[in-house]
């Protein structure tokens, strides 16, 4: 049987990630451009491989035109790898559109932001219910399940983000948002998250301060602190040191964006969103019944 690597040829390496490299490839029976997510599993056990394996297979079902879509995944035995073939994003992420503004000193458009949300929101829909948001004009399903009803009933996945944060936002060409660089394997070694992340959780919500479980609605809250530092270009919860960050996530309260260049709209959808209990905090559905983010949704399609 011909092996997966060799249908694709390897170009460069575009990033370093938290567990492996990230190469361009070439399909060669289109010409296609891909990446390839090349993970080390040699120093991982049985359970966290097993676990690795899972959760690339939750990802391969997740279809959707603002999710990074994973194409195909292989085992490379020789070289204890496990290659993961995905959508190619090339037009950078989030992070680099923050720093462009930060560097000319121009706030970033409100309609961006809204229009990033809108795309968010229908991701996030996708991996918390299951299925794809129902269109813009259509009738909203009234007796639609709450997500732990449809998962439980219907056996339905709950996919959580985790790390919702403008560097795993990515963009296609058009600026097509791409939400990902999902959790994979990233608790894994069994320790808890903040003792396995990588940088400073900016975007850690209150709950998982205290050890709480993470759920849903702390997705909801990266996406509050992702819509703070679009407008702000900063980090809404900021310290020194990880006690300090999780003191003032704890408080809540993040500083006000300015007036001057964004409406009371998305300054309400902001704070709904960084409600320090999480079940104050809107979910998917109700963030896509908003006015702004059906009128991006309209415009986008
Ligand atoms: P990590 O777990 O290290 O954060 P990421 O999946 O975020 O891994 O990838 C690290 C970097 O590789 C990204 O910041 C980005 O520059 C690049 N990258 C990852 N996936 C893609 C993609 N699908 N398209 C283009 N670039 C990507
Ligand atoms: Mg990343």
């Amino acid at each position: 049987t011909t092996q997966e690597a060799e249908k694709y040829d390897a170009l460069e390496k575009i990033g370093q990630g938290s567990f492996g490299i990230i190469r361009k490839v070439r399909r060669i029976s289109d010409g296609a451009l891909l990446v390839r997510k090349e993970i080390s599993y040699q120093r991982m056990n049985q359970q966290e491989r097993n676990q690795l394996y899972a959760e690339i297979t939750i990802l391969a079902d997740l279809h959707h035109e603002n999710i990074v879509r994973y194409y195909a995944r292989e085992h490379v035995k020789n070289s204890q790898d496990m290659y993961i073939y995905m959508e190619y994003c090339g037009s950078g992420d989030l992070g680099m559109v923050i720093r462009k503004h930060k560097t000319n000193g121009r706030p970033i458009p409100e309609d961006y932001v809204w229009r990033v949300l809108a795309q968010l929101v229908c991701a996030l829909f996708r991996c918390h219910h299951g299925k794809s948001p129902p269109g813009v004009g259509q009738v909203q399903d009234e007796a639609l399940p709450s997500v732990d009803k449809l998962r439980t009933k219907l056996g339905a996945r709950m996919i959580l983000h985790r790390d919702l944060k403008p560097e795993n936002v990515f963009l296609s060409d058009n600026d097509t948002v791409k939400l990902g660089d999902f959790g994979l394997s990233k608790d894994l070694h069994g320790q808890k998250f903040t003792q396995t992340y990588v940088g400073t959780p900016f975007y850690m919500s209150p709950e998982i301060c205290t050890g709480e479980t993470y759920t849903s609605s702390s997705d909801i809250w990266a996406l509050g602190c992702l819509l703070h530092e679009l407008c702000t270009l900063s980090p809404p919860f900021n310290g020194k040191s990880h006690p300090e960050l999780a003191q003032k996530i704890l408080k809540g309260g993040a500083p006000r964006v300015d007036s001057r260049y964004y409406s009371s709209d998305l300054q309400n959808t902001i704070d709904n969103c960084l409600q320090v209990n999480p079940t104050r905090r809107p979910d998917t559905k109700a963030l896509l019944e908003i006015q702004h983010v059906r009128i991006q949704r309209r415009e986008l399609n």
